[in-house]
């Protein structure tokens, strides 16, 4: 979910297997509530599509969610839970040409754990 774009509209198309640094994910983890159902996915190699060795991060899950199994754990019907601590991909995705939108621009754009993991090594 980017500033400027419509996603309170759209409800969050793009929000699932989002990548997470360890840093971001130490963040937000405490926000969610206990007992929920909510699955931890660490970046393995190969694990996900684009995901390449030595750079730990992970996915968190909402297993019942808008995507299924894929389903970003904050994503609510009010939109991101964790907006201002939301990844950086979260934050980038679908702000330029190179990364479209999905739900502006279907069929161009590139899932967004494919976005992640450059950025992330950039950010390292
Ligand atoms: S697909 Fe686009 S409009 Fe929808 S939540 Fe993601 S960035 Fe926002
Ligand atoms: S952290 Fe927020 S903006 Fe990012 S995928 Fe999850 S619900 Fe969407």
């Amino acid at each position: 979910m980017s500033v400027g774009l419509p996603c309170r509209e759209c409800g969050g198309r793009c929000c699932k297997l989002v990548p997470f640094t360890i840093g971001e994910y130490k963040a937000v983890r405490k926000r969610i509530p206990s007992g929920s159902e909510i699955e931890d996915v660490e970046f393995l190699e190969g694990s996900l599509p684009g995901v390449p060795a030595g750079n730990p991060g992970k996915v968190i899950l909402n297993p019942h969610g808008q995507h299924g199994s894929n389903t970003c754990a904050f994503i609510t019907i009010d939109g991101c839970s964790i907006y201002a601590d939301r990844p950086q991909v979260c934050r980038i995705y679908g702000e330029d040409t190179t990364n479209p939108c999905e739900y502006l621009h279907p069929g161009q754009s590139r899932p967004i754990w494919l976005l992640g993991p450059e950025k992330l090594l950039r950010r390292n």
